[in-house]
């Protein structure tokens, strides 16, 4: 099987870095996003740019819990795992596309995971498992296996057609059970 893993929010932990990122240049504490807008944080959407800005922001954080493990149990399983992040639209998309690569090599992933810089064409590349947080869920594709990978930012996300994960577990569990 062919899978589609989103990368930020859900293989690599770009909020938390984020929030250490935004209480070092804001001098506050940020609460976990509960929107895709950041509106929790009563910051500008240049001001939380700015933080995806900084160097090493895309490639200095940590994993998500057991993304890595997920990931490796997949590869083992025969399955096909294609990252597929969307990098344009940032400050410095090519800064953030090679930290992304960094950050799957020292994990040791990037001779066996294929990495798309897919812009908005994400959906172009067809799939038999998706995997993302987004809660516009424009990713999902018909037909296919679509996996909500549950965050306190996509909580009012609802659609018949996906499947709400929590956690890498369930990721697994349920690509075992529905595959
Ligand atoms: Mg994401």
């Amino acid at each position: 099987m062919i899978i589609n893993v989103d990368s930020d929010g859900v293989v690599y932990d770009l909020v938390s870095l984020t929030q250490e990122l935004a209480r070092r240049e804001y001098g506050a504490d940020f609460p976990k996003p509960t929107s895709w807008g950041f509106e929790n944080w009563h910051i500008t959407w240049d001001q939380v740019f700015a933080l995806w800005g900084i160097p090493g922001v895309f490639e200095h954080g940590q994993p998500e819990p057991w993304a890595i493990d997920g990931i490796k149990d997949l590869l083992n399983n025969d399955h096909t795992v294609r990252i597929v992040t969307n990098k344009h639209g940032l400050p410095d998309p090519a800064q953030a596309m090679q930290e992304t690569i960094e950050f799957y090599s020292f994990w040791d992933l990037l001779d066996d995971v294929d990495i798309v810089f897919s812009g908005s064409y994400a959906k172009e590349y067809e799939a038999d498992v998706i995997i993302d947080d987004k809660p516009t869920l424009e990713w999902a594709q018909d037909g296919k296996i679509n996996l909500l990978y549950n965050q306190p930012w996509n909580r009012d996300a609802y659609n018949l057609s996906v499947i709400r994960v929590h956690g890498w577990s369930a990721v697994g569990t349920a690509i075992a059970v529905l595959t």
